[in-house]
Formats: C-alpha cells, sequence, structure tokens
C-alpha cells in the first residue's frame, strides 16, 4: 500500500495551546500580507482538547494579542473577577496566608478548562482555513539527506497487531511535508525526543525538570457552602507533600458547580515508595478540601506532566527547518503557576519568524534563529527570565529555600547563584530506603477513586492489539536491579497503574504491562530511575478522552 505525501508551507505537530495559536498567527499574516500559506495541525488526540489538560487559571495577555475580541467569539471562560486565598497546610490545620506575592495573583485572568478552551481555538483555526488531522500520531520526523534539515513528520500506521504485523484494516502513515516543522508535542514529546538528539537541541542546556499532577473536576451538590464564597481560586503547600518535596495543591471553581482541583508534586522526590496519586487523595482528606467539596461526585480525572526547569532549561529554539514552542520549548511560567499565556506566546512569536522566513524564501537556521530573539526581547523573555531560578530554589532544603527564593524577588530573578544547578528527576530517588506506606482511608467511588475508577473517568481508551507504546530497552532490570534498588516505583508513580509486579509461582518479580490504561502524562519516562522507558505514541486516536478538564 502506497504512503501517501502532502505538503504544506507549515506542519505543527501538536493541538494545544501553543499550536494552536500558532496556526492562527500564521493565517492572520497570510491575511495582513496578501499571502497563503498552507498550515497543517496533527495532533493524537482523537478531538482536538482531548488530551489537553491544565489547572487553569488563564492569564489573557496573549489571548487578548491573538483574538482581541475572545469574549465575543465564545471563549469558554468558566469564572473570572477571581479572588485568590493561599493556605499553608499541616495534617489537619490550614494557615490562610495574610498576604499573597504579586506573582500569584489571578486578578484579570480567568478559569477555563483546557480540554474546551483548545477545542474552541481549534475551531476558530479551521475557520480560519487552517488543516486540522486529530486522531494521527506524528511518530517520526522526516529529515533531507543529510540528516540537518527538517523537512516534515510521518504519522504513525494504523492496523498494526501487537506483533507488528499487518491486519486487515491497514493504512500506511502519511508524510507530511513542510518548509518549516513546528513541534508544540507538549512537555517531553517523543517525536522532540529523538529530533534534539540527532540536531543536539539540548546540547550545553541544563537538565529538564518536571512536576507531575493529578486533576479532577468535581461536581458540587446544590447547598455546597463553597459556591457562594468570594475566593474562586484557591492554593495550597504543606500537607500532605510536606516542605521537603515540592508542590502544592489547587481548587479552582468553574461553571454549573464544578471544581477542578489536583496536586502538583516536583518529580525530583526521593523516596522510591512515595505514590503522587495517593498524596493526592490525601490533600482531597485534608478537611479544608474535603469540606468544599463534601457531598461531590468526580466528573472526569488525568493526569501530566509540566516542564518546570525554565529559562536555563530551553533547548535551541530552532533549526534547519524546524521550531519548538510552548511545554516543549519550557515556556512555563512555574513562579505564576501558569503556562498557558506563555505557550500561546511562543506560538505566535514562532508564527511571525515563519512567514518573515516564508516571505523570504529562506527557512534554514539563519532565518529562523529570530525566533529565539523575538522570544527574547518580548514580555515572555522578560517573564520566563525573572523565573528563570524558581524551581531550582525550590528544589533546595526548606531553611535556604527562603534566602533563594527572596533574594531572587528582589534580583529580578538572578538570586544567589545564577544560574542555579539542577539533576535530573530520574536520578533523585534514594536506593534501597523502602518504607511502608500509609493507609489512604476508604474509597467510594463516588468521590474518593482508586486508580483504575479514575482511569475509567479518563475516558482512556487504545486498540488493545496493537505494539506496545511503552518500550522498556532492558525488562530484565525490572526484576533485577530495579527491584532491589528502588521496589519497582512504576509500580506506584504512574496514575494509570499500567506498571504491576506480580508473583511469579516460585516468588520471583514479574513486571506485567496494561499499556490501554495509559494517561499520556509521561512520568514513567521522566522519573524512571534506569532510563529504561521510553514513552512512544500509541495508535492515533488513542488515549484520553478529556472533555472538561
Ligand atoms: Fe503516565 Fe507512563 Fe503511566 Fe502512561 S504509563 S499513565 S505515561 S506514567
Amino acid at each position: 500500500m502506497e504512503r501517501e505525501r502532502l505538503e504544506f508551507d507549515v506542519v505543527i505537530v501538536g493541538a494545544g495551546p501553543a499550536g494552536l495559536a500558532a496556526s492562527i498567527r500564521l493565517k492572520q499574516l497570510a491575511a495582513e500580507t496578501g499571502r497563503e500559506f498552507e498550515v497543517c495541525v496533527v495532533d493524537k488526540a482523537a478531538a482536538l482538547g482531548a488530551h489537553s489538560l491544565s489547572g487553569a487559571v488563564i492569564d489573557p495577555r496573549a489571548l487578548q494579542e491573538l483574538l482581541p475580541d475572545f469574549r465575543h467569539r465564545g471563549c469558554p471562560i468558566e469564572e473570572e473577577n477571581l479572588q485568590d486565598a493561599v493556605f499553608y497546610l499541616t495534617a489537619d490545620r490550614a494557615w490562610r496566608l495574610p498576604w499573597i506575592p504579586p506573582f500569584l495573583h489571578s486578578g484579570g485572568a480567568f478559569v477555563a478548562s483546557l480540554c474546551r478552551f483548545c477545542a474552541w481555538l481549534g475551531s476558530i483555526a479551521e475557520e480560519m482555513g487552517v488543516n486540522l488531522f486529530p486522531g494521527f500520531a506524528a511518530v517520526e520526523t522526516l529529515g533531507d539527506d543529510s540528516g540537518r534539515r527538517v523537512v516534515g513528520v510521518r504519522t504513525g500506521d494504523k492496523g498494526v497487531d501487537k506483533q507488528g504485523r499487518r491486519k486487515g484494516n491497514f493504512e500506511p502513515g502519511v508524510d507530511l511535508l513542510a518548509k518549516v516543522t513546528v513541534f508544540a508535542e507538549g512537555p517531553r514529546g517523543s517525536l522532540l525526543r529523538e529530533a534534539a538528539k540527532r540536531l543536539g537541541l539540548f546540547e550545553g542546556r541544563m537538565p529538564q525538570a518536571f512536576e507531575t499532577a493529578v486533576k479532577e473536576v468535581i461536581e458540587l451538590p446544590e447547598d455546597s457552602p463553597w459556591l457562594g464564597s468570594p475566593e474562586a481560586v484557591i492554593h495550597t503547600f504543606g500537607f500532605p507533600l510536606g516542605l521537603r518535596t515540592k508542590g502544592g495543591g489547587f481548587l479552582y471553581r468553574m461553571a454549573e458547580r464544578r471544581v477542578s482541583l489536583g496536586l502538583v508534586v516536583g518529580l525530583d522526590y526521593t523516596d522510591p515508595m512515595f505514590e503522587p496519586y495517593e498524596e493526592f487523595l490525601r490533600f482531597k482528606r485534608h478537611p479544608l478540601v474535603a469540606r468544599r467539596i463534601a457531598g461531590g461526585r468526580v466528573l472526569q480525572q488525568g493526569a501530566k506532566t509540566l516542564p518546570v526547569g525554565g529559562w536555563y532549561s530551553m533547548p535551541r529554539l530552532f533549526a534547519d527547518g524546524a521550531l519548538v514552542v510552548g511545554d516543549s520549548a519550557c515556556t512555563l511560567n512555574a513562579r505564576r503557576l501558569k503556562g498557558v499565556h506563555t505557550a500561546m506566546k511562543s506560538g505566535m512569536l514562532a508564527a511571525e519568524t515563519i512567514a518573515e522566513a516564508l516571505a523570504a524564501g529562506a527557512t534554514g537556521p539563519a532565518a529562523l534563529e529570530g525566533y529565539r530573539r523575538r522570544l527574547e526581547e518580548s514580555w515572555l523573555g522578560e517573564e520566563l527570565r525573572e523565573s528563570r531560578n524558581f524551581s531550582q530554589a525550590l528544589s533546595r532544603p526548606p531553611a535556604s529555600r527562603v534566602f533563594h527564593l527572596g533574594a531572587q524577588w528582589l534580583s529580578g530573578g538572578r538570586g544567589l547563584v545564577d544560574p542555579m544547578p539542577i539533576h535530573e528527576d530520574c536520578a533523585a530517588l534514594k536506593p534501597r530506603s523502602f518504607r511502608e506506606p500509609a493507609p489512604v482511608g476508604d474509597l467510594d467511588g463516588t468521590l474518593y477513586l482508586d486508580k483504575l475508577t479514575g482511569v475509567y473517568l479518563s475516558g482512556t481508551r487504545h486498540e488493545e492489539d496493537q505494539p506496545c507504546h511503552l518500550h522498556i530497552p532492558r525488562p530484565d532490570w525490572c526484576t533485577t536491579r530495579c527491584w532491589e534498588e528502588y521496589r519497582s516505583p512504576c509500580t506506584r508513580f504512574c496514575p494509570g497503574q499500567v506498571y504491576e509486579m506480580k508473583r511469579q509461582p516460585d516468588g520471583r518479580p514479574q513486571l506485567k504491562l496494561n499499556p490501554s490504561n495509559c494517561l499520556h502524562c509521561k512520568t514513567c519516562e521522566i522519573k524512571d530511575p534506569l532510563r529504561n522507558v521510553l514513552w512512544n505514541c500509541p495508535e492515533g486516536g488513542g488515549g484520553p478522552n478529556w472533555t472538561i478538564l
């Protein structure tokens, strides 16, 4: 069966805020200059927005620049005119901070479901003539003969069985050829991982740093007292993570009696027995949270990683024929706990660079390099420079953290050490440090869920008879080194119960994989202490089917 080839000016991989903002901006620039740009956006999710997950409190700065009339165009705003509250939690008490640092204020921002927001942005892109291909996973970057120039991407074959044989419904992937390819895959993109190795995009940069989040949308009862309270945005720190593990909780009120609730955990935690999902359950049981969600029911659950390394972890943002935007480019502002506006702005700046390059008929590195300069000179560059050592400071012991954060604030981000070094998250676990996990209490299947019920409520589906998308290069290590030194932490850090360690009749451990539960969060590839997991895109259209997260 012949592989189809389609040609575009620009191919964007990923229909998140960065990729969609880039596509809209490209179409705007085409209209302004009387040119025609053929733009294609390809995304592994079956529907637009179905793999997008964030808190999300959105700073509208980039949106206002991109679509000044966004309110009149049906932007799905859940709640605005937000009042913030920040609490420090101990196991059974909550202290409200009398003062909130200005960078954490949500005034002017709005709460949204990122799924709905991306579906809405996608509808605008489509109206403007962008070719949207949801349900197609880009699995390979195409290069020219030299291997140095990116000339497009190949989407994955469909209809291949577990052994790699063609089934009756086999369809070969499509080659999407482009003058410029934009990597907008989100955190730890599998396409960028391979392309970056070849093109040296992360050479000389600080390691990537990530946090992982479990999030739910809960429907509250009509008489919930929180519905009438002025604070719509609540952030917490302290319990259940304590002060040694970075991260914290959030509750954002949404429309229609719903609340978005989640726990974010720094993936540089050191305890191999630590389980982010259990900590999320503990967070929900804290009196401050439990009171607000009492009588509610979980509508949807999901999980995702966030790139928090920031300025010094950003890859080289351009290559011959390619640019990197959004979470793939580490544009999230960890200090402000916001990443949608920064991702969108990076996409818009990339679009402006591409439009100029296409007009000049040159899309090599010299023409695309301007994206980095544009980013540095924009408000995005300013935001990212101000927070350039923030996440790194949070990884320091609690006593010194305060001094680092204070000094950074007073010095516009420089602080006491600049750049402040960080280590790869996978290197943080302490071997042979085992403890029995504490119980998390009863799970009622309505408000307090086990992992599998959460997977069910995420709408996750994959074609069962396909090659496993989780590649474990050294499976023997799972039952030897990893079990002996870390007691198989994948069985705990994975929120989808994809990894299970079973006992064989002779008592030896054996790893069982349930790849169809995968929530596409990428935690396993990032946190595995032996770097023994590679997450690849499963067949296009598989994965979560989030609609309100
Ligand atoms: Fe996340 Fe990996 Fe588990 Fe999938 S298998 S849910 S990517 S940790």
